[in-house]
């Protein structure tokens, strides 16, 4: 999508801190990490948030998480965060669905 800064990343127009990448995903490094581990994965395929999902994006979906279990596997972290965030008072700022690894620092629950 021509105004998605995801969707830019991902054409290489803008660039990125890119840890892992797949022919349907590709990950990078938060800009503004929270943690000493801050990833974030996307899907290459365009989808603004969660609630926009069907059935038809069942694998896309499953496949986001089989990605971030080998990416943790791989930097060896064992106790992490997987968040999304879906919509504008949930926190999400870029409207390309993104699954946020966090990890390396101790967490509360619940989060703020
Ligand atoms: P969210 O608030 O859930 O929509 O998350 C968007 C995340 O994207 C934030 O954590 C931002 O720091 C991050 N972000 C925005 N632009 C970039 C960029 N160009 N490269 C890496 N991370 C970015």
């Amino acid at each position: 999508m021509d105004d998605c800064i995801f969707c830019k990343i991902i054409d290489g127009e803008i660039p990125s801190d890119k840890v892992y990448e797949d022919e349907t995903f590709l990950a990078f490094n938060d800009v503004n990490p929270q943690a000493p581990t801050h990833i974030l994965i996307i899907p290459k395929k365009h989808i603004p948030k969660i609630s926009d999902i069907t059935e038809s994006d069942n694998e896309l979906i499953g496949g986001l998480f089989t990605a971030a279990a080998k990416i943790c596997k791989e930097k060896s972290l064992s106790d992490f965060r997987l968040v999304i965030n879906n919509g504008e008072d949930a926190g999400q700022t870029v409207f390309h669905i993104h699954l946020h690894i966090i990890g390396g620092r101790s967490m509360e629950w619940p989060p703020g």
